[in-house]
């Protein structure tokens, strides 16, 4: 064999696990060995069926027309379709969400540790922004209507705001099959246990007494 012909082969085989890897980065936000295999719970991700056992329904999910409940506090609903709503999805680096929307409702800045979020507008308006990592801490916003789509690169903070007088709908595409979602003032104000108030008070830069207020809220 040609010397480097058979270089190139080895260098394609080496690069070929790389190209064809789906979420080969972690799939949930933890997951530390066990000993004892009959006590796993999970791999990297959730087991796999035996494929011969596969049916129509592993790979259906019904029900994103309907309409999320935004009687909330912010006037949003999330609908996820990851792995857990949708077996199928298993290895396939990908997931979809339904986002509902009341008028003024807000998606509040959040993050998907795990996930690139391409979003279109179904219905309505939508005031969208992601801002950029340190040092810089770009805020990168524009106003969506019907049919535009924005992009939200994988771990940074994100947000969707109505603001318009009407309902607005959107869907949005996740690139792993479980994206997670950090919610920035429910991980920081509201975290179980809570986080000291000396501590938040000093990294935002308030009085305890605020961070207290704040951490009643969650
Ligand atoms: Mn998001």
């Amino acid at each position: 064999m040609d010397p480097h012909f058979h270089i190139a082969l080895v260098l394609f085989v080496l690069a070929t696990p790389i190209a064809f890897a789906y979420d080969n980065s972690p799939l949930q936000d933890t997951c530390v060995a066990v000993k004892d295999s009959k006590s796993a719970v999970f791999v990297n991700g959730k087991f796999c069926k035996d494929p011969k056992l596969a049916i129509a329904k592993d790979f259906l999910f019904k029900g994103l027309d309907n309409c999320g409940n935004t009687s909330n506090k912010l006037g949003s609903k999330v609908t996820l379709v990851t792995v857990n709503e949708l077996p199928g999805l298993n290895t396939l680096g990908i997931a979809m969400a339904r986002i509902d929307f009341a008028p003024y409702g807000l998606n509040p800045p959040h993050i998907h540790p795990r996930g690139t979020e391409i979003l279109t507008v179904l219905e309505g308006t939508l005031y969208v922004g992601f801002v950029t990592s340190n040092p810089d801490n770009r805020l990168i916003s524009k106003v969506l209507n019907k049919g535009d789509v924005f992009v939200f690169p994988k771990g940074l903070i994100h947000f969707q705001y109505n603001e318009g007088k009407t309902n607005a709908v959107a869907i949005s595409g996740l690139s792993s099959q479980n994206p997670g979602i950090i919610t920035i003032a429910n991980s920081v104000f509201g975290s179980n246990p809570s986080i000291s108030d000396a501590i938040l008070a000093k990294a935002f830069q308030l009085d305890k007494k605020v961070v207290d207020y704040l951490q009643a809220q969650f």
